[in-house]
């Protein structure tokens, strides 16, 4: 505590204020666990890119406090998860998602909603059990849901994570390797654990607009391994052309469509 107090002592004014605005935020993201309202969900639909059908969605979350207004992942994630907040805030989402599947797309023929999972949230091998049985609370098929996990956070705690993954994936849960390409990969590990989706992140696709050489080994190294692939951050028809013409799956980008709120997305899919 006093480490703290002399650390702000030395701040200028400048620092000392992020320093009230990281509070600030810690606070705000206590409050939203206390009011899971304050949580919420946007869905960014993924798209076949043969048929143009919408087969999936992201969900990302968002914090609306009533001091800070609206927050974006930028503002918050990082330090939900430095203060291991996140674990809450990722339950209360799960659940919100599984509310959404249950009341309102029951017969849809969308695949899955998936949730992202911060390498803090592997915090116990219970963790798993602990994902279930909100999905079981409400009542839902569990292969309604996905889980993106980068690569990181794999490698960070390997064995706990593939223990996870191992037990869920028998539940038909599906998980995708997410903002595959933006650090070393382990090949390893995409060949033991059970992905069945690999998200190429934004920079990736963005890189191989002007030389597409290394999307193109990937990808075709990716398929043999049996995995569906997906391109993150399409915003441009050329972009398109390029995956169509490389063999990938799935789309998900401005291109089509933003984030949306619920209702905004429910209209679409609905
Ligand atoms: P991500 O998992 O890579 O999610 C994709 C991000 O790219 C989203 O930003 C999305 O809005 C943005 N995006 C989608 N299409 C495009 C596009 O065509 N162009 C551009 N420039 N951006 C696009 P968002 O929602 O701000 O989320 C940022 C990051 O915050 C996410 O990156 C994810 O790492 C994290 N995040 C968001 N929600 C959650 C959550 O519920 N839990 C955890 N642990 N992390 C989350
Ligand atoms: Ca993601
Ligand atoms: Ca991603
Ligand atoms: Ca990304």
């Amino acid at each position: 505590r006093s480490v703290r107090k002399r650390a702000v002592f030395v701040y200028t004014k400048k620092d000392a204020l992020s320093q009230q605005q990281t509070m600030n935020i810690i606070s705000a993201l206590r409050a939203s666990i206390r009011n899971p309202e304050q949580v919420l969900v946007h869905y960014q639909p993924m798209y076949d890119v043969q048929t143009g059908r919408i087969v999936s969605a992201e969900a990302l979350m968002r914090i609306n406090d009533e001091h800070l207004g609206f927050l974006n992942p930028s503002q918050f994630i990082f330090l939900a998860e430095q203060t291991g907040l996140i674990v809450h805030l990722t339950q209360i989402l799960l659940a919100k998602v599984c509310t959404l599947i249950r009341q309102n797309l029951a017969k849809n023929a969308l695949e899955y909603i998936s949730v992202n999972l911060s390498g803090e949230d592997f915090t116990s091998r219970q963790m798993g059990q602990t994902l279930l049985s909100i999905i079981q609370q409400e009542n839902i098929p569990s292969r309604k849901i996905g889980f993106e996990i980068t690569e990181s956070v794999v490698l960070q705690s390997y064995d706990m994570v593939a223990d996870v993954m191992l037990e869920l994936s028998l539940k038909d849960i599906k998980f995708a390797l997410d903002d595959f390409g933006t650090g070393y990969s382990n090949l390893q590990a995409l060949m033991d654990l059970p992905y069945a989706y690999v998200k190429f992140d934004k920079s990736v696709i963005q890189g191989a607009m002007s030389n597409p050489t290394m999307l193109t080994l990937l990808s075709d190294m990716l398929h043999k391994l049996g995995k569906v692939l997906i391109a993150e951050g399409v915003e441009t028809e050329q972009q398109l052309e390029m995956i169509k013409k490389i063999g990938i799956e799935r789309v998900q980008g401005y291109y089509y469509s933003k984030p949306l709120e619920k209702e905004a997305f429910l209209e679409l899919v609905g």
